[in-house]
């Protein structure tokens, strides 16, 4: 059980007992907080909450919503929701992507886990640098090398502007 889950069991027990909370009323709630849900169905309201997502309008350029989806407000970030999805679905967000065309999935799978090792760095002038994010990992499949006293040991300057 999650430590949400756990909390709200708490705080439901406190109102039972310290508030006349009909006893029915009050096992329908802790039934519901507790059952474990089958993968299937999580993954079948994931898939209907995909859909949604995918009508709501999007930034091209900044790739960024422009309509509130769920608890996200517009600005938000495509990836920031699409790490939600991929957290939740059996399948990852890559199944959802290609709606299950299982050829597409495990590629697709493999560049998104690659893509999860680029962060912001300010190297403007490395060739593995684009738009301020290393994206070293994507043409190497592994982290690029950083010490702690010579910074990045696989810088490679870009002699030419290819982005
Ligand atoms: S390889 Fe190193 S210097 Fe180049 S973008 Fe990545 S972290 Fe920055």
């Amino acid at each position: 059980m999650t430590a949400l889950k756990k909390n709200a069991v708490g705080a439901l027990d406190a109102l039972y007992h310290n508030t006349n909370l009909p006893s029915e009323m009050y096992e329908l709630l802790r039934d519901a907080m507790t059952e474990i849900e089958l993968l299937r169905d999580r993954d079948e309201e994931l898939e209907e909450l995909w859909d949604q997502f995918e009508d709501i309008p999007m930034n091209q350029e900044t790739e960024c919503i422009e309509a509130p989806f769920l608890g996200w407000g517009v600005g938000i970030s495509r990836e920031e929701i699409w790490h939600w999805f991929d957290q939740r679905h059996s399948k990852g967000v890559a199944y959802l992507l290609y709606h299950g065309q299982e050829d597409y999935v495990p590629e697709t799978k493999r560049l998104y886990g690659l893509s999860k090792l680029c962060f912001g760095c300010e190297s403007t002038d490395c060739q593995f640098n684009h738009g301020g994010q290393c994206r070293f990992a994507l043409v190497h499949e592994v982290k690029p090398s950083i010490s702690e006293h010579s910074g990045c040991l696989s810088y490679e300057y870009r002699a030419t502007d290819l982005w």
